[in-house]
C-alpha cells in the first residue's frame, strides 16, 4: 500500500482552506497565518473598504499581532462610516462561518473584537456576536484584495510573520536607527530605571501600609501566579497574610495555602500511592482544624486558570514552594538585606536569585499534581527565569522601598546596580513586540539585559499603548531626538 505523504497529511490536518472553499475554487492553498498577514499588510483597497453589511471602514491602524490567547490582533483602530475611530480587537478567519466553529461567540476573551475579518464570505449569513450579546461588524476581503489571490500567495511568506520583517516598524525607529548604539542603550536603561522606581514607589504605599514581608509575600505570590493566575495568587496573599504563616513548619503552611486556594483534594479520593496519600493525610490533619477560620475566604476552583499551562508551572507546586520558602526563612527582608550588603558585589544577584531558585519540597519536587507518579528526577519548583523574574521584578523594587523608608541610600543603590548589570530573562511577548516597533531585524548591541528590557516595556507603556493614530500622532520620536540631543 502506498505510504501517506507528510504534505498529504498536512493538507488533510492543518488549518488550510485547500482549494474548495464553498464559494468556487481558489487556486493555491490559503491558510489562515496568510489570511492574517493579508489583513496586517493591509493588501486591500483601503480607500472603499466596506463591510458585509454596506458600512465605510476606515483603518487606522490593523492592530498589534497577538501571540497569545485570544482575538488575533489588539487595539486596532477603525472608523466605521464618518465615526471617530475606535480602538478594539480583531479577529482574522478564513470562512464568516469560523467565528462560531471556533466557539468565540461563547468566549468572553472575545468581547472587544470590533470587526470581524473573513477572507470568504462562507456561513457569512449568520451574524458574529460577542459572548455579552454584541453584534460584531463583518469585513469580507476576498473581494476587496489589492491584488489576485495567487499574487498575494507569492508575495507573502507567512511564516516571516509578525517579527521576522522590517515592515510593521514604528515611526520612531528611522530616529532609532541614526543613532549611536551606545545612546541606543542609554535611552533604554534609563527608561528601564524609571520603571523599577515607580515598582518601588508602589511597594512603599504596600510596606506603609502592611509591612515589608507581607509587600515580598504578596509580591512574590503575584509573580508565581505568571500571567495566567497573577489575580487569584494576590487574593490568595490578601487572604492568607504572611503574619498567619509565620514560623509554621513547611506541612502546615502548605495545608493552608492549598487549602484557602481551594486545592486540597477530599479526603475520599482515591490516591494514587502511599506518598501521596501519606501527604494528604497530613495536611487535612492541619486544615480540617483551620478551615472555619477561612469560611468565605476560600477561593473557588474556577478562579484559576489551567489552560496552557505546563504541569511544572501548576500553582499548587508554586504553593509548595511558598511554603518552603516561609519555612526556610519566615523573614525574607534580613537574608535579602545581607544578599545586597554581601563584600563580593559579584555575588549579590546570585544570592538574591538562589533564595528562590534553590527551593525544593519533599513531595512535589517530583510531582506534577496529586494524581500525578513520582518523576525519577526533581524538578525545580522555581524555575532560575523565574526566579530572576522574582528577583527583578519583586524583590529589587522592595529592596529600594525599603531601603528609602530606612534611610539608607547605599541599599538602594546597591539595588540599582544589580538591576542595571543583571542578563536579560526571556523577553514576554510585549518586550518582543516593542523590540521589533523601536528597532525592526537590528537591535542595536547590548540590548539583552533586564533593564533594557524593562525599558522597552516602559516605552510600551508610556507611547505605544496610548497611541491612537498608528504612530502619526506619537510623541516619542521627538523624545528621542531630544535625548540624543543631550548626549
Ligand atoms: S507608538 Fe510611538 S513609540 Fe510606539 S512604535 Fe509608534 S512611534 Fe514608536
Amino acid at each position: 500500500m502506498r505510504e501517506i505523504t507528510y504534505a498529504e497529511l498536512r493538507d488533510r490536518f492543518a488549518p488550510c482552506a485547500l482549494h474548495e472553499t464553498g464559494e468556487g475554487y481558489a487556486p493555491v492553498p490559503v491558510s489562515e497565518r496568510l489570511a492574517q498577514a493579508i489583513w496586517f499588510d493591509q493588501r486591500l483597497q483601503r480607500e472603499k473598504l466596506q463591510t458585509a453589511d454596506g458600512q465605510r471602514v476606515r483603518v487606522v491602524s490593523p492592530g498589534w499581532w497577538n501571540l497569545e490567547a485570544g482575538p488575533d490582533f489588539r487595539r486596532a483602530v477603525i472608523a466605521f462610516e464618518d465615526g471617530a475611530p475606535q480602538l478594539g480587537d480583531v479577529e482574522v478567519h478564513l470562512r464568516a462561518n469560523d467565528w462560531h466553529q471556533h466557539g468565540h461567540d461563547g468566549d468572553p476573551l472575545y468581547n472587544n473584537v470590533l470587526l470581524h475579518v473573513a477572507l470568504w464570505h462562507s456561513g457569512g449569513e449568520r451574524p458574529a456576536t460577542t459572548a455579552n450579546g454584541r453584534a460584531i461588524s463583518r469585513l469580507v476581503m476576498s473581494d476587496q484584495l489589492d491584488a489576485p489571490l495567487e499574487q498575494l500567495y507569492d508575495s507573502i511568506e507567512p511564516a516571516d510573520y509578525p517579527y521576522d520583517l522590517d515592515s510593521h516598524v514604528g515611526r520612531c525607529e528611522a530616529r532609532l536607527r541614526t543613532l549611536p548604539a551606545e545612546t541606543v542603550v542609554a535611552l533604554l536603561d534609563e527608561a528601564g530605571l524609571d520603571r523599577l522606581r515607580a515598582k518601588a514607589r508602589r511597594m512603599t504605599r504596600w510596606i506603609q501600609r502592611h509591612g515589608v514581608e507581607q509587600a515580598l509575600y504578596a509580591g512574590v505570590m503575584e509573580a508565581l501566579g505568571y500571567k495566567h493566575n497573577k489575580e487569584p495568587m494576590r487574593l490568595l496573599a490578601a487572604r492568607l497574610p504572611v503574619a498567619r504563616l509565620r514560623e509554621l513548619p513547611a506541612t502546615q503552611a502548605q495545608a493552608f495555602l492549598l487549602g484557602v486556594a481551594g486545592f486540597l483534594p477530599e479526603r475520599t479520593v482515591a490516591a494514587s500511592d502511599a506518598a501521596t496519600r501519606r501527604h494528604v493525610k497530613a495536611l487535612w490533619e492541619v486544615w480540617w482544624k483551620a478551615r472555619d477560620e477561612f469560611e468565605g475566604k476560600t477561593l473557588v476552583r474556577d478562579v484559576w486558570r489551567m489552560a496552557g499551562l505546563r504541569p511544572a508551572n501548576f500553582p499548587w507546586r508554586r504553593l509548595a514552594a511558598v511554603a518552603q520558602l516561609l519555612a526556610t526563612h519566615w523573614e525574607l527582608w534580613p537574608k535579602i538585606e545581607s544578599a545586597l550588603t554581601a563584600k563580593r558585589e559579584a555575588q549579590r544577584a546570585a544570592r538574591l536569585e538562589a533564595l528562590f531558585a534553590d527551593v525544593e519540597d519533599p513531595y512535589w519536587s517530583r510531582r506534577y499534581s496529586f494524581a500525578s507518579k513520582s518523576q525519577p528526577k526533581a524538578e525545580r519548583l522555581i524555575g532560575e527565569a523565574r526566579a530572576r523574574d522574582i528577583v527583578i521584578n519583586v524583590v529589587l523594587p522592595v529592596a529600594i522601598a525599603q531601603a528609602k523608608l530606612l534611610e539608607r541610600p547605599a541599599l538602594a543603590e546597591a539595588a540599582e546596580k544589580i538591576f542595571v548589570s543583571y542578563p536579560a530573562t526571556e523577553p514576554n511577548a510585549l518586550a518582543r513586540f516593542t523590540a521589533h516597533r523601536l528597532f525592526g531585524q537590528r537591535p542595536p548591541r547590548g540590548i539583552r539585559t533586564a533593564a533594557r528590557q524593562q525599558g522597552l516595556l516602559q516605552i510600551f507603556h508610556d507611547f505605544c499603548l496610548s497611541d491612537r493614530s498608528g504612530c502619526a500622532q506619537c510623541r516619542f520620536p521627538e523624545l528621542v531626538a531630544q535625548f540624543a540631543a543631550r548626549e
